[in-house]
């Protein structure tokens, strides 16, 4: 039996391309985006309530990663990319019907539209359901997971003086975080990890309309080098 689902709207999101989405939600708060109800969920009546709650589950698609074979194992960045486990004991993107499910924070709801911010949604994402947080329900004492227990440690961010400066402009122009977005993005280390760069490598993000250019001075974190108008 196949079953078809039609999205209930598409996430509009700070990121702009896969590489350096936190790996989770609520990994970096400064992530903001807004989810665009599409008819007939566009409709006031469709989010009435909403603004009791502070926190959702979205139900997404992971349009990026879809794929005609199913895997039954992958391997997990989590795990240093060279350990396989079976998909369902992963939150891997490469997974059958190609289903993500994110809580995320609940900033602000209009007709039509929800601000949500902690997200690790790419820009685009379509969204197949939303449901409400229960905290009764969803928060499981005692609950554990041997594989993924704690958050990824953080590595240190550092900043040239100019590349500050002009976060710091572009965050005014753009009305958003974006000082603390990189900052938080960075520090998850995006970089694969078998990758043990020379200082000279660069690596470059899209967030919003800027490019955000690093590189690793060394082995224990990230300078961030240039934050530019895209191209
Ligand atoms: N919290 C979700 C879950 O557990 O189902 C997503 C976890 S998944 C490991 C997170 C990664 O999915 C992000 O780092 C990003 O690279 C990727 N991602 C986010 N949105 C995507 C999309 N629409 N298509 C493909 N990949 C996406």
């Amino acid at each position: 039996m196949a079953y078809s689902m039609v999205p209930v709207g598409y996430v509009r999101s700070c990121f702009k391309e896969k590489f350096a989405i936190p790996r989770q939600p609520a990994l970096a708060s400064a992530a903001r985006g807004c989810l665009e109800l599409i008819a007939p969920y566009d409709r006031p009546e469709a989010v009435q309530g909403l603004e009791a709650v502070s926190h959702v589950w979205l139900l997404f698609v992971f349009h990026q990663a879809l794929e005609a074979q199913p895997r039954l194992k992958v391997r997990p960045p989590r795990l240093g990319g060279n350990r396989s486990i079976g998909v369902f004991a992963s939150r891997a993107t490469h997974r059958p019907n190609g289903m993500g499910q994110s809580v995320v924070r609940l900033d602000r709801v209009e007709p039509g539209k929800l601000w949500l911010s902690g997200i690790d949604l790419l820009d685009g994402t379509p969204v197949l359901d939303i449901k409400p947080y229960v905290p009764y329900a969803d928060q499981v004492p005692g609950a554990f997971n041997g594989l993924a227990d704690t958050a990824p440690p953080l590595i240190q961010v550092q900043w040239t003086e100019t590349a500050l400066q002009k976060a710091q402009q572009h965050a005014g122009r753009l009305g958003e975080p974006l000082v603390a977005l990189i900052e938080q993005c960075l520090a998850q280390d995006p970089r694969p990890a078998y990758q043990a760069p020379p200082p000279e490598r660069q690596y470059g993000v899209k967030l919003w309309d800027v490019e955000v250019r690093w590189h690793y001075p060394d082995a224990h974190g990230i300078r961030v080098l240039e934050v530019v108008p895209q191209a």
